[in-house]
């Protein structure tokens, strides 16, 4: 079967972004092996085509004028978990996830096996493989603290790689470099007690519902932690909490001051990069600290 075949046109990206925000991407695609990745790639390549790799779009903006090129969403189609005993040490197991997987899935999987260690990943409306290329973390503990391996794509090839903790930075992994596309993670994870597994998912998930807005479209924390600052305490400080330009949707989160949220979702990308631009320059005048993006963009001039 030609790999056009699974090649869709005009698709449109609002609904693929938890922003909603987006136009048509001109070719879209959602592959079911890593043999299909690489033919995309072929394709793109062929016809002269830019690509983006989209996971659960939890972390992107889409542009209004949408994406001139070919979208590669690792979703459900790739999205197989496995969980099995470490055959040398009786106290730990491995998960292997593919990269479409939700990691929420993955973070209830090990909790529900009895492993400790992926309680924090349970929150992250991410997918497997956009939390290994963004590291995604929360309350203290990220993939890095239990990745041991990587399967990916890069130059047509598909590699494996051994990982640690050197392999990942701060919201950043050496997969966000040189087109890789993270196809699967292997997490190495400790048996724990499943009481306290439980009640620590419970734990943070609470302290998620009581601090975040997540009934609100958005990509969660819209900037980087600044070395020695919070940036939704910067942005409060500013007095931008609950702040919008005009009546477009885009606001500063009246929860919690680092989230820029798309209210009713019926802001575009130019109103929230507008908003974002705001908070930046505004902060920046308080404080002298420039606030830099954690949330990705995806088409328009940011190409
Ligand atoms: C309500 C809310 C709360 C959030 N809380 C947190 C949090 O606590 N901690 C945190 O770290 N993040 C958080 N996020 C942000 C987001 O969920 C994470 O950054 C997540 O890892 C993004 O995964 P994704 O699959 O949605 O990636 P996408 O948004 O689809 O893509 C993000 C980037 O990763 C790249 N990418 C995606 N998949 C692949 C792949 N397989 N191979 C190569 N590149 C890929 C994309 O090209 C893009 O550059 C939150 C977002 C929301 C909306």
């Amino acid at each position: 079967m030609s790999i056009e075949n699974i090649i869709r046109r005009d698709v449109l990206l609002k609904p693929l972004t938890t922003m909603k925000t987006g136009g048509p991407a001109s070719y879209f695609a959602e592959p079911s092996n890593e043999e299909e990745i690489i033919e995309l790639i072929k394709f793109a390549n062929d016809n002269n085509l830019k690509t983006f790799i989209l996971g659960n779009g939890s972390n992107v903006i889409a542009d209004d004028d949408g994406f001139d090129g070919l979208i590669i969403k690792l979703g459900n189609n790739m999205s197989k978990i496995e969980v099995e005993d470490d055959p040398e040490d009786p106290q730990y197991g491995f998960i292997t996830a593919q990269a479409g997987c939700l990691l929420s899935k993955f973070g209830n999987m090990a909790a529900s096996e009895g492993y400790e260690g992926a309680e924090f990943s349970c929150g992250i409306p991410g997918s497997v493989g956009g939390a290994v290329f963004m590291n995604a973390g929360a309350y203290g503990r990220d993939i890095s603290d239990i990745a041991v391996e990587v399967r990916f794509i890069e130059d047509g090839e598909v590699k494996q790689i051994k990982v640690s903790k050197e392999d990942f930075g701060y919201r950043t992994s050496v997969f966000a470099q040189n087109g890789r596309i993270v196809t699967s993670l292997r997490a190495r994870l400790k048996k724990g007690d499943k009481e306290a597994i439980d009640a620590l998912v419970k734990e943070l998930r609470d302290k998620r519902t009581a601090s975040q807005p997540l009934t609100v479209p958005s990509c969660g924390s819209t900037f980087k932690r600044p070395e020695g600052y919070f940036a939704g305490k910067l942005i409060q400080d500013s007095g931008l909490k609950g702040f919008s330009l005009d009546d477009s949707g885009a606001e500063v989160s009246p929860k919690h001051a680092g989230f820029v949220v798309n209210n009713g979702g019926t802001a575009g990308s130019k109103d929230i990069k507008k908003l974002i631009k705001h908070i930046q320059d505004k902060v920046y005048e308080d404080s002298g600290v420039m606030l830099e993006c954690e949330v990705r963009f995806l088409g328009g001039s940011n190409e």
